[in-house]
């Protein structure tokens, strides 16, 4: 493990690479490497034993340039402050790679809700709702959900917000439970924007998804949703993880079986799952697998120098926010492994948390079917600009991503000026 990680040293190096090849000069990016605002905030909470426990929490605006601030609220024990500014920092320019009109946000908690019971983690969302309410808001900043939250943290935190302001604001986050205005297809979409990019790249290379082998890592809701639409189309998982470790099936997992056993209990790890010609194998051997593609859908800094040069398949589709380390970045690229990057494979969460929130204001709602036909009539063409772009430039498809990204997020910045 490269000791020194930062995720928000990545961003920067990223965004400089492509405000070079863009032409933009120190000045034009120079408030792009400062996040707008940067809350930290207490959380004491009344355990079911008695005790009082303080956490901590953050919330990070990236940057309102292009809209309001977006993005997911990470309840994890990892969760630090370089973490969420890197997560805030990958939604701007997620958000203008498909172009959808926000800027980016992020916020974490300190904890591990693995641990925590049903009451405690509704007592540490409603805290934390009301230390950063000043900040979020429909028209600022749209919390939604993201690794260790989900539909009821946001059914939560819209309540608690509601309560403070005296009335119903349906719009303050997205990825809500359906009853308070969720959209349709929101819980899947981020796994439904992956299974879309990846037969966007298998088709560009002429290779048929029927059979085409896929491990995964990670099996929340990123992970799970991929591998049940993978599954679904004819590809090959065989292998998945989560944090008690993998399996693995040369012939093929059965999806659908192991989709079952992890849903009948929040608890469920894949180390009790038992099937028939499967073997054990750890996260890093996983990683390490010879398999056409392989999809990180679990933390960041998963590839980096220690392991990249182990990395055998062709195809990397990063369904995580930063699975791979920058100077990663470079190792896979050499061996000629072809990676899509996180900002553009994993927008599907972020592109129907949008349309969650246009509904939302507009107290309409879409069908699941609208909800999915639009999704795709984002992701197709968002994909195309970034192969041409980075086929023109000869450059990865991240660098190809960060050229249409940072250049929409400037040239918004350059159109307001520098107030006052
Ligand atoms: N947490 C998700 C992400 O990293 C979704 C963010 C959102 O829907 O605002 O993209």
């Amino acid at each position: 493990m490269n000791h020194t990680y930062n995720p928000y040293d990545n961003v920067l190096k990223v965004v400089s690479e492509a405000a070079n090849i863009l032409g933009y000069t120190d000045s034009d990016i120079e408030a792009l490497k400062y996040p707008e605002r940067e809350l930290k905030v207490a959380i004491p909470v009344r355990m079911d034993d008695g005790s009082t426990k303080v956490f901590e929490g953050y919330r990070i605006q990236h940057s309102t340039s292009r809209g309001p601030a977006k993005g997911g609220i990470r309840f994890h024990p990892d969760v630090n402050l370089d973490e969420v500014k890197a997560l805030a920092a990958w939604m701007t320019f997620k958000c203008a790679v498909v172009n959808i009109p926000y800027g980016g946000g992020k916020g974490g908690v300190v904890c591990d809700p693995n641990k925590l019971t049903e009451d405690e983690i509704r007592a540490i969302t409603r805290r934390f709702t009301a230390a950063i309410a000043p900040l979020i808001g429909p028209e600022q900043d749209i919390p939604a959900p993201d690794v260790g939250t989900n539909a009821a943290v946001m059914g939560w935190m819209m309540d608690t917000y509601s309560m403070l302001k005296g009335h119903c604001v349906h719009g303050v986050v997205t990825g809500k439970p359906i009853e308070l205005g969720g959209a349709l297809g929101r819980s899947e979409a981020t796994g439904r924007g992956v299974m879309f990019t990846t037969k966007n790249v298998l088709k560009k290379l002429d290779i048929d998804p029927k059979n085409t082998t896929v491990a995964i890592q990670g099996m929340g809701n990123v992970g799970s949703i991929t591998a049940k639409l993978l599954h679904r189309e004819g590809m090959e998982v065989v292998a998945v993880s989560d944090v008690s470790g993998g399996i693995y099936k040369e012939s093929g997992l059965n999806i659908p079986d192991i989709l079952d056993y992890l849903s009948q209990n929040r608890k469920n790890l894949l180390t009790g799952y038992e099937e028939d010609g499967m073997t054990r194998i750890s996260n890093a051997e996983l990683l390490e697998l010879d398999v056409k593609v392989l999809i990180p859908a679990a933390l960041e800094n998963q590839i980096n120098d220690s392991n990249a040069e182990r990395v055998r398949a062709d195809i990397i589709v990063e369904a995580a926010n930063g699975p791979i380390a920058s100077e990663a970045d470079d190792i896979l690229a050499e061996k000629g492994i072809l990676v899509v990057p996180d900002i553009l494979a994993n927008a599907g969460g972020v592109v129907v948390s949008y349309f969650e929130w246009v509904q939302n204001i507009q107290s309409v709602s879409w069908t699941e079917e609208t909800v999915n036909e639009k999704l795709k009539n984002i992701m197709d063409p968002a994909f195309e600009a970034v192969w041409d772009i980075a086929h023109k430039n000869k450059g990865t498809l991240r660098t190809g991503a960060y050229l249409i990204a940072v250049k929409r997020v400037v040239e918004a910045k350059k159109a307001r000026a520098i107030w006052p």
